[in-house]
């Protein structure tokens, strides 16, 4: 089923009284999202979630994707909708995993359960099948999209520092390039998280993160007190290195910015979770089956 943003949200039933919204768009409320104009002209459905919009109370106000930080099931369950509603899918295909800061990756094809998958461990989603959302759950760690202008395969990547320094986008990248059998036209967003105005860090942490791409030393910046690392630099270089041309940033500072953004450094462990997601499509090079399958009565004319 793919939901049609175009319907009216108070439809009339068929004897004049109104009929009650349907979840996903309650009341006309729209899950708040930002957006990538590479990924848009492309022709990827997509979205990095911002914490507004949604049905969840403090502390996972309003928009939280996280079942395990304590919110309430109904109420992840109505965000996981009003994104559905955003993204143009049926929210029974967006799919994120249980993230465990490596580079493990689940390929879906649509056929799992959503329920099934988010006890998977892993931090990397792909699929190259049309139609399935692929996501990651963040809160200050860097999210990651993926997709193929050729094939319409896409990837979700959850980069914190751990996995920056293990490279996750480069898993990403590889995910892909394996899903499809081929090069591909990679393009990548990179998403709001913990920018270096906030991302203070130990020496032994700024020296990995200074270590895992080739973006430079000047990726930390050592003028204040402690270490301040610019993540989204050194996951902008890991993707070019792995043979992403084409990256865009959405930009934002998760801890800086309260109104917007969940922050697990500045909220703490019980707290709402952002999700970012990407919608795999069909293959546009390729003929669609419609086409091939037309009526015969067609080809007589
Ligand atoms: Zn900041």
């Amino acid at each position: 089923m793919t939901l049609d943003l175009a319907r009216p949200v108070a439809a009339k039933n068929a004897d004049g009284t109104t009929r009650a919204p349907r979840s996903g768009i309650l009341a006309g409320v729209r899950a708040s999202q930002l957006t990538s104009a590479l990924f848009s002209n492309a022709g990827f459905a997509h979205a990095f979630f911002t914490r507004k919009g949604g049905v969840s109370k403090p502390p996972f106000d309003t928009l939280n994707f996280a079942y395990s930080t304590g919110d309430e099931r109904a109420s992840v369950e109505e965000n996981v909708a009003r994104a559905g509603a955003v993204l143009g899918v049926d929210p029974s295909r967006i799919y994120y995993l249980h993230q465990v800061h490596g580079v493990g990756v689940q390929v879906l094809d649509g056929s799992a359960a959503r329920e099934a998958v988010r006890r998977l461990s892993g931090d990397v989603t792909a699929s190259s099948t049309a139609g399935v959302a692929c996501g990651v759950q963040t809160a200050d760690c860097v999210p990651v999209l993926l997709a193929d202008r050729e094939s319409g395969a896409v990837a979700a990547v959850h980069s914190g520092w751990k996995g920056t320094v293990a490279n996750a986008a480069r898993a990403g990248v590889a995910a892909l390039r394996a899903l499809t059998g081929r090069e591909g036209s990679l393009v990548a967003a990179v998403g709001p998280h913990i920018e270096p105005c906030c991302f203070e860090v130990g020496h032994d942490v700024a020296e990995q993160l200074a270590a895992c791409s080739l973006a430079g030393g000047d990726v930390i910046d050592v003028s204040r007190n402690k270490p301040h690392v610019d993540l989204r630099r050194i996951v902008e270089a890991q993707l070019r290195e792995a043979g992403v041309r084409e990256v865009d940033h959405v930009r934002g500072c998760t801890h800086c910015d309260a109104e917007r953004f969940h922050s697990y450094r500045r909220d703490g462990k019980v707290g709402g979770r952002m999700l970012a997601a990407v919608v795999a499509r069909e293959n546009a090079s390729e003929p669609r089956i419609e086409r091939i399958c037309q009526p015969i009565s067609d080809s007589r004319d």
